[in-house]
């Protein structure tokens, strides 16, 4: 069977990008999660860097971890920041630079545009910082003309091991707009992860059956505002003991 490796971005002390109260390393492991138990329900072996909300250590050292784990792919979860004025939106799929665009970028990158949330797919040279468009099918193709290697380490790292590693960012947490699209399709992206993995490694694909539909509406459940830190961590605690499938937002400190 096919053995992926799935890296949850950031963790730990290291939170990634802090906006409207999420974390990117928290968002990057429920996906994370997700995405590995369905991996493993149809029939893949997946190693996770890391399941909980603990350090993996630096880009450097996962990458050569993966390297020194010899799976057939890796997928890197984060999330962006669009940063300024100029909002962006949607998912950004990144690929070595040296390796052509396979089944799986090709898959995801339809299911993307299915749900309207496919920002774009590239390639990103160390030394010049060129972006590499490899979205369109004929740009799918080895990258020949590339001057540097890969700019980001973690994937410079496993594709010097051999192992192609792609990046996902799945969308802008500077975004409200985008936070809350995602919040919406989250399951139906989990399953095009899955399904664009399946399709490339011939695994039999069947959507889980006891999922229900996407929800056509997003809603935000809110228990209350606290003056003190302690009260809040406390309803947090409860709210999590009742609810062990609910997303819940980390309480934060520097908001009191
Ligand atoms: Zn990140």
């Amino acid at each position: 069977m096919p053995f992926i490796v799935i890296d949850a971005g950031h963790g730990g002390w290291d939170k990634g990008v802090s906006c409207l109260g999420y974390h990117e390393k928290d968002i990057a492991l429920s996906m994370a999660n997700q995405v590995s138990r369905r991996l493993r329900e149809l029939g893949f072996t997946v190693k996770q860097l890391r399941d909980s909300d603990t350090d993996a250590g630096s880009a450097t050292n996962r990458g050569r971890a993966i390297a020194h784990l010899k799976p057939d792919f890796a997928l890197s979860f984060h999330v962006g920041a669009s940063g300024g004025a100029r909002k962006k939106q949607g998912s950004d799929i990144i690929v070595p630079i040296e390796k052509s665009c396979s089944k799986f970028e090709s898959s995801l990158h339809r299911c993307l545009e299915e749900l309207k949330f496919c920002h774009r797919v590239y390639s990103k040279e160390a030394r010049t910082q060129n972006i590499i468009n490899r979205s369109s099918t004929k740009d799918f193709r080895f990258a020949e003309s590339k001057e540097s290697p890969d700019y980001y380490t973690i994937m410079r790292e496993a594709w010097a091991g051999g192992i192609p590693l792609d990046i996902i960012e799945l969308f802008y947490l500077d975004n409200e707009e985008d936070l809350a699209k995602f919040f919406n399709l989250e399951e139906s992206y989990v399953e095009a992860v899955v399904k664009s993995l399946a399709l490339t490694f011939n695994v039999p694909y069947d959507r889980a059956s006891n999922r229900t539909a996407p929800a056509a509406s997003y809603y935000r459940v809110v228990c209350g505002a606290y003056d003190s830190l302690e009260e809040a961590r406390q309803v947090q605690a409860m709210v999590q003991k009742q609810f062990p499938n609910a997303w819940v937002q980390p309480v934060d400190e520097e908001r009191r």
